[in-house]
């Protein structure tokens, strides 16, 4: 019986419905109320992609046998996965993306391109696609604080080298690609070097520049698909990894700017180049504990509060009850606001997905930049477990590791509030003068457990 299309008919126009869909799916994201609806029809979309790319394969059992195993592990990691460390693995997920089309590109070569335009394709994919491996572990790595090695330190400098040598030697192999095709153990020195330049790539970021090279990773596993796209002559590889890069690559700005830094200050600078600063890990004078109940007492009064969660909200889960604490004082007549930093919590948008989470409209977040001008009129700045995005060493200490990056200046309301367990430093690893200023009390205690406490005395 004679179809009415040919397969590869059928899969071309099931892959531009999927990227119409992809497209659409990305779209929804964009508002917290058709967000779940966007997820939804993304994973529609790469399953009808999946599905149709395994018809018409000589042996198709190879390729479901992979799926349904990626399937159960990727089921079993997701649903065991604490919500705080789902920045590490975000980056993990980048991370296998890379190695994925590092293994296309390497099995391309094993095949033999067949012009030069493919041989250099497949030096481009694999090289993309092993330092994002590579580096993507070292990122997980960071955020896990698993992985501390100093900028400074011989081991390095010594991947660092690796990294700048593997980036002369992809722009050699692709500059000699037109003259002599890669033999074997040219391939095999270039893959060495990409692996191990992906460790160099990342081990000198580190501190507040973590985010920036997060989505950069990210734009880089998109990127390769796209090229792996291009070597294996399939057209949703190349929409999807190629939406996936570019939203990356704009995200990389968005949070350059955050940080008030340019993306190749950060990527060739680093950021411990500056951290030579003398007050960072010293105590700054007094500090002044204050109790749940007196809290409540100059919260009942305040007329109006802006409420500044950090990454302790998320490791606290403290967003409903945060929510919940929002209400209340609305309803007592205060106007309340959120100050939601770029770069605040371990993954950009981390604030944003915790807030949605607990039903926080998106009518009461707002950035450092519209609530910086009014704030010496904020009563009381409520800060919930962040820390760096509120230290104001980032605009007066010129020696500091974080300075330059701009902050949420709750230094300037008229009280403070700093919710944390300790005098720990944040990510950054710096003290934060904020914490000894006269109008700061420090609220001690796990973030939920004092916003409940401060709940309940509302209620009371
Ligand atoms: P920080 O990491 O600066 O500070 C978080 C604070 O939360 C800590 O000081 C900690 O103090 C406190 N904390 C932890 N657990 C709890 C808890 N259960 N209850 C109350 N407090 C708690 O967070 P910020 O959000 O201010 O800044 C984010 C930092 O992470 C920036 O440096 C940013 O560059 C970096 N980063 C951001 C990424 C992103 O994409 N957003 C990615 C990678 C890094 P204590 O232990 O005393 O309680």
């Amino acid at each position: 019986m004679d179809f009415l299309i040919d397969i590869p008919t059928l899969k071309n126009i099931t892959y531009i419905i999927s990227s119409v869909l992809f497209i659409t799916g990305i779209k929804m994201l964009g508002k917290e109320s058709t967000a779940v609806k966007g997820n939804f029809l993304s994973a529609v979309a790469m399953f009808i992609a999946v599905g149709i790319t395994c018809i018409g394969l000589i042996n198709p059992l190879v390729l479901f046998s992979g799926i349904f195993l990626g399937a159960i592990i990727g089921t079993f990691i997701a649903l065991k996965v604490k919500m705080t460390s789902i920045p590490e693995m975000v980056a993990l997920f980048n991370g296998f993306g890379g190695l994925a089309t590092f293994l296309i590109a390497w099995s391309e070569f094993n095949n033999g391109p067949d012009s030069l335009f493919q041989a250099a394709l497949v030096m481009l994919t694999l090289a993309i696609g092993g330092i994002t491996f590579t580096g993507s572990l070292i990122a997980y790595g960071k955020l896990s604080e698993k992985i501390n090695i100093a900028k400074t330190s011989i081991i390095t400098k010594i991947f660092t080298t690796i990294f700048y040598i593997s980036l002369a030697f992809l722009l050699y192999s692709i500059f000699i690609t037109p003259f002599l095709l890669p033999n074997f153990e040219f391939f095999i020195v270039l893959l060495i070097l990409v692996l191990l330049g992906g460790i160099g790539f990342v081990l000198p970021i580190g501190g507040g520049d973590m985010p920036v090279v997060i989505s950069l990773l990210n734009s880089f596993s998109g990127i390769a698909a796209a090229f792996a796209g291009l070597l294996l002559f399939n057209n949703v590889l190349i929409v999807a990894g190629s939406l996936v890069g570019a939203s990356g690559l704009i995200l990389t700005v968005i949070m350059a700017k955050a940080m008030n830094r340019s993306i190749s200050n950060i990527l060739f600078v680093g950021y411990a180049s500056s951290s030579s600063s003398s007050s960072s890990s010293e105590e700054q004078g007094e500090i002044n504990p204050i109790s749940v109940s007196d809290a409540y007492l100059i919260l009942e009064n305040a007329s109006s509060v802006l409420i500044v969660p950090g990454y302790g909200m998320a490791v606290a889960q403290a967003q409903h009850t945060v929510r919940e604490l929002g209400e209340l004082l609305e309803e007592n007549g205060t106007e309340v606001k959120y100050g939601i930093h770029p770069v605040a919590g371990r993954m950009p948008g981390h604030m944003n997905v915790l807030l949605a989470e607990a039903n926080v409209s998106y009518d009461v977040l707002a950035e450092p930049d519209d609530v910086n001008p009014t704030m010496d009129v904020v009563d009381v700045a409520v800060v919930i477990g962040a820390n760096d995005v509120v230290n104001p060493s980032a605009t007066d200490e010129p020696g500091s590791p974080i300075y330059g990056m701009p902050i949420i200046e709750v230094h300037n309301a008229r009280t403070v509030f700093v919710l944390k367990r300790s005098m720990s430093s944040g990510f950054a690893g710096v003290q934060n003068p904020l914490f000894f200023k006269s109008n700061t009390r420090m609220l001690f205690g796990d973030a939920k457990e004092s916003i409940s406490g401060l709940v309940s005395e509302f209620k009371d």
